[in-house]
């Protein structure tokens, strides 16, 4: 690991500043920053902890949830109030990592967490997102953990989080305080960015922006899911996983907002699948029309072919299950 500053954050504003300076970096919980400067693919100057800044911790925002950025993944995951009306993030969370990370992993931290990509860990491999334009050694290489939805020729780097796959099914919304002080909020749809020509930058985050605090809604469906399939039962990222929030009125589907993982560069939902579902009575016809509208545009590798009919599968059982 290189030398770098350590710079502990008194208030937001100045955090913001701090970090603002070339080749600076927030660092909350470290869970994956540390490993990302060990290995040295990542390598800051100047580390500005925001670890102890208090954004508020959960608490309630009319008929939602405000979440302070720095509440560690544990605490949401156990929050009665997330656990009765927000339960699909609740088992997100638990679902990830293992419990000594979600002790340190924050809220603001888990939506920024980078690839797992294998090559991009690796310096002595070409990666268009650690070195722009030096070319992608996962292409035509191991591929079993990428992606094959919103992919470029650049990158096809998976994004292997839960949470805010879980966010998205949800309608959360993103605080983030702009360096230069504004406050602006994004919705999950906006915040993240697909590869395209420039798979470098992920967000729509500038050097310095920090995010405060993630807001969740009232929830539009009481019938919540999240299914994760991987490689072993626990401490591994998803192959897929579905975040399903549904509402059922008459026998028919009210409201589906399906989010996805495992499947895609950014946490996943594709409204034309929320549209073929709403109206509908659950049928395997419907759930397969689901299926064939988030799959119509998947592009997958070798590696990644079974991910087309894992996530049929697994998106039909979600349905099935949530419908009942
Ligand atoms: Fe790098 Fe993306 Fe290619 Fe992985 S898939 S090697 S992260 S450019």
């Amino acid at each position: 690991m290189r030398p770098f500053d350590y710079v502990r954050a008194e208030d937001p504003v100045s955090a913001s500043r701090a970090a603002a300076q070339a080749n600076a970096r927030f660092i909350g919980g470290g869970t994956n920053l540390l490993d990302l400067m060990k290995l040295e693919v990542m390598a800051p100057e100047t580390l500005v902890d925001v670890s102890r800044l208090d954004f508020g911790g959960i608490a309630e925002d009319g008929d939602g949830l405000r979440i302070g950025a720095t509440v560690t993944n544990s605490d949401v995951a156990a929050d009665a109030r997330v656990r009765r009306t927000w339960p699909v993030l609740s088992r997100a969370l638990l679902s990830g990592a293992s419990g000594q990370l979600r002790n340190k992993a924050t809220t603001g931290g888990n939506l920024l967490q980078r690839t797992r990509c294998p090559y991009f860990y690796d310096t002595d491999t070409a990666c268009n997102k650690r070195r722009p334009g030096s070319g992608c050694a996962a292409m035509g290489g191991e591929t079993r953990n990428h992606a094959i939805l919103g992919t470029s020729d650049q990158c096809i780097a998976l994004y292997p989080g839960d949470m805010a796959v879980a966010l998205r099914a949800l309608d959360a919304t993103i605080d983030v305080q702009r360096s230069e002080g504004a406050a602006e909020r994004f919705s999950m749809q906006d915040f993240y960015r697909l590869p395209g020509e420039t798979p470098d930058i992920e967000t729509v985050l500038a050097p310095g922006d920090l995010i405060t605090a993630v807001h969740l809604p009232a929830p539009k469906g009481d019938r919540q899911i999240y299914r994760k399939v991987r490689d072993r039962a626990s401490y591994a990222f998803a192959l897929v996983s579905v975040a399903a929030v549904v509402r059922m009125e008459g026998g028919r589907i009210a409201h589906a907002a399906i989010g996805f993982g495992g499947l895609g560069t950014v946490p996943w939902r594709d409204p034309d699948v929320d549209a073929v579902l709403v109206g509908e009575k659950p049928s395997a016809a419907v759930f397969d029309a689901a299926a064939d509208t988030l799959l119509r545009g998947a592009v997958p590798e070798e590696g990644t072919q079974f991910k087309v009919p894992l996530a049929r599968r697994v998106l039909r059982a979600v349905l099935e299950e949530a419908t009942a």
